[in-house]
């Protein structure tokens, strides 16, 4: 089993680590959050890590943050590009503009597109990790009825597109997630045509009121925009036992991609702290068949007091997975 680390504060949490010491540790793979804010002024920074960590011999995913907010799960993510383009955001069943950009705008799909080719020329990677892609949605409330959406939803049912979320517009929202998906693998692999395209549907969610989620993996799994699915196992948030947690949700994600023979990553929140369970968690996915696993919350562990205590015995169970 590989195990993977999420480096989730940007490029200041890269100054921090150094990836000799994360390859020493038995890391062998590191998925670098790059915020739309930060690439403006500190890409190379990144490239640099990126680079550094590829010499090192890990596997480096790119999971870019912000850039129109459609893939991210964290509401405080700035995007300058919402910021200064409310027109090409998404409209909620209200009337009011969101925070989101549409996956539909013609717009916003050519400057993302163009965005994601820029970081792919510029990070030496394995591939991008599209995290939580999603359509509004809260308290009754959801997206998108732009003019985009409308004019879409009208071509292909020949009436308006209801106020509530039919069954049809459930499709709909799902296909045009998969559909930018499509969009965004098709620029990565316009640079490289080897990188992998992974896919993180929302596990806080539902498909009903996401578009796409952890709910319902066949159809993401079965979309040629997905390399592999990624899948978040929110064990802890949610109250479920861990290793009926990790098991059930790798045996789903497992039965969804093994078709197509599709990689599969799942994730875990993991720090130094006896209740996360994180040791056992590595242990029980190990022992479930899983071929990657990610450790998500950097914040909670290389950037935790008590890391350097936990450090040995995190890196002899990655070692004894391995
Ligand atoms: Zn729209």
């Amino acid at each position: 089993m590989k195990v993977g680390l999420s480096i989730g504060g940007g490029v200041s949490a890269m100054e921090h680590l150094e990836p000799r010491e994360l390859a020493a540790d038995g890391f062998a793979s590191v998925f670098l959050a790059c915020y739309e804010d930060e690439m403006r002024w500190h890409a190379e920074a990144a490239a640099d890590f990126s680079r550094a960590c590829q010499a090192a011999g890990m596997e480096v995913y790119a999971v870019p943050l912000g850039y129109g907010l459609i893939n991210d799960p964290d509401p405080s993510t700035e995007s300058l590009y919402v910021r200064e383009h409310p027109q090409n955001c998404q409209i909620d069943s209200r009337g009011r503009r969101t925070r989101k950009a549409c996956p539909n705008s013609p717009a916003f799909l050519e400057w993302f597109s163009s965005n994601m080719r820029t970081l792919a020329w510029l990070l030496e990677c394995r591939g991008f990790l599209w995290d939580e892609p999603s359509f509004y949605h809260a308290r009754g409330a959801w997206a998108c009825r732009c003019t985009w959406c409308r004019r879409l939803f009208f071509a292909e049912h020949q009436r308006e597109m209801p106020l509530e979320i039919s069954d049809e517009v459930a499709r709909f929202r799902r296909d045009s997630l998969l559909m930018f998906l499509l969009a965004a693998a098709a620029a990565i692999q316009a640079v490289d045509r080897r990188l992998l395209s992974v896919v993180m549907p929302t596990a806080s969610a539902g498909s009903h009121e996401a578009g796409i989620a952890a709910d319902a993996l066949g159809p993401v799994a079965d979309s040629s925009a997905v390399g592999a699915l990624s899948v978040y196992v929110p064990w802890q948030s949610a109250g479920r036992d861990m290793e009926t947690a990790v098991r059930s949700t790798y045996e789903e994600a497992a039965a969804a991609t093994r078709k197509h023979r599709k990689e599969t990553i799942i994730w875990v929140g993991g720090s130094p702290h006896p209740r996360d369970r994180l040791l056992d968690a590595l242990q029980v996915a190990s022992n479930a068949g899983v071929e990657h696993l990610a450790i998500a919350g950097h914040q909670t562990l290389t950037a935790s007091v008590a890391y350097d205590r936990f450090r040995p015995s995190l890196s002899r169970m990655i070692e004894r997975v391995r």
